[in-house]
């Protein structure tokens, strides 16, 4: 059977000035309901103009768009749309970073939530409000009668961002996407907006997509993470697996900048250096080559073939050359020693 989600070769291409954007470039993933993935790599990876894509998002006008997308056995990227903005809101839905992005500062939240609600729904204004109401609450917003009331702006950052959450919960999405949902929090703040997440996931039984720059987001949320660099996939493989025995040099990177790597690893670890690479002139070969402290070891061929994400084990993709055996046994011995 077709997987709740089921993105298949997805590129998402942009025209500009200087040439085309590849900020997408054959995405392939599935992702049930109920379960969580971990979309993980540095700005300018891709991550984020994939959900844009999945959503309908895109800026159509200079966007190329191709590949499926599907969504409970229906196909979104050649749907009309009209089709697509139903089923957001209705089906589907996002978290951003930035809660003003999704909420309007001349509106009060209460009036947004009902909005939202009743542009799917054929109730009265009264039943719409208690709903919102019932939504405030159960993001943990206190006094959510006298809240609802409230603009944005007499919000603070992290109640905020329970209302925008509560916003994107109205319809009961069925996929749920949120990007970069703490980034801008404090640290207790975050861990309590990502236990809320979970808990409403377990709720609705959703299927969710977190898309972060930090490994540490997803460490206790996701089942499955995607580590993109470039535009593409590196790494995807349950997020057990990413974390234990990691096999690709950048998610080896990724994982040294993670706080919660017990200190004796992380000081073993080797950030990352240099820059992500421009998306519109990728490295030749393996795009990762220029900052990889592996590259052509043994004569492997880095700069000028580009590996693909062949199944180095089961059920672990990985884009390298080094063969499976290797990367392991380089993880064991110069990355992670115990
Ligand atoms: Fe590094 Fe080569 Fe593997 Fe790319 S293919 S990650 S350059 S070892
Ligand atoms: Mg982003």
């Amino acid at each position: 059977a077709q997987a709740f989600l089921d993105v298949r070769d997805l590129r998402i291409h942009f025209k500009t000035d200087d040439g085309v954007v590849k900020a997408v470039d054959g995405l392939t993933f599935q992702l049930e309901r109920g379960e969580t993935l971990g979309i993980v790599g540095e700005s300018g990876s891709g991550k984020s103009v994939t959900s844009l894509g999945i959503l309908g998002l895109h800026r159509r006008g200079s966007a190329k768009i191709s590949g499926e997308v599907w969504l409970d056995g229906e196909e979104l990227i050649g749907a009309s749309p009209e089709r697509v903005r139903t089923l957001r809101g209705a089906k589907m839905s996002m978290i951003f970073q930035d809660p003003l992005t999704a909420m309007h500062p001349y509106y009060t939240v209460g009036k947004q939530i009902i909005e939202a609600y009743r542009v799917h729904h054929k109730v009265g204004k009264a039943d719409a409000r208690r709903r919102a109401v019932e939504m405030l609450d159960r993001v943990g917003i206190p006094q959510p009668q006298k809240r609802v009331d409230d603009y944005p702006h007499q919000f603070s950052g992290g109640m905020r961002q329970r209302a925008m959450i509560a916003m994107s919960l109205v319809n009961n999405p069925q996929l749920l996407i949120a990007d970069e949902p703490t980034t801008a929090l404090d640290v207790t703040v975050q861990a309590q907006i990502l236990d809320l997440i979970r808990d409403l996931q377990a709720e609705y039984n959703s299927a969710v997509i977190i898309i972060t720059h930090d490994l540490g987001v997803v460490a206790e949320l996701a089942d499955d993470i995607l580590v993109m660099y470039g535009g593409k996939a590196v790494e995807h493989a349950s997020a057990q697996d990413v974390f234990r025995r990691p096999e690709h040099p950048y998610a080896w990177g990724l994982l040294s900048s993670m706080p919660r790597v017990d200190r004796e690893v992380r000081d073993r670890l080797v950030p990352i250096k240099g820059n992500p690479p421009s998306l519109i002139n990728l490295p030749s070969g393996c795009s990762f080559h220029p900052r990889c402290p592996y590259v052509e070891r043994n004569g492997i061929p880095c700069k000028t073939v580009e590996p693909t994400l062949a199944e180095g084990t089961a059920e672990h993709g990985v884009a390298c050359h080094i063969p499976p055996a290797e990367r392991l046994a380089i993880f064991k011995s110069d990355i992670a020693p115990s």
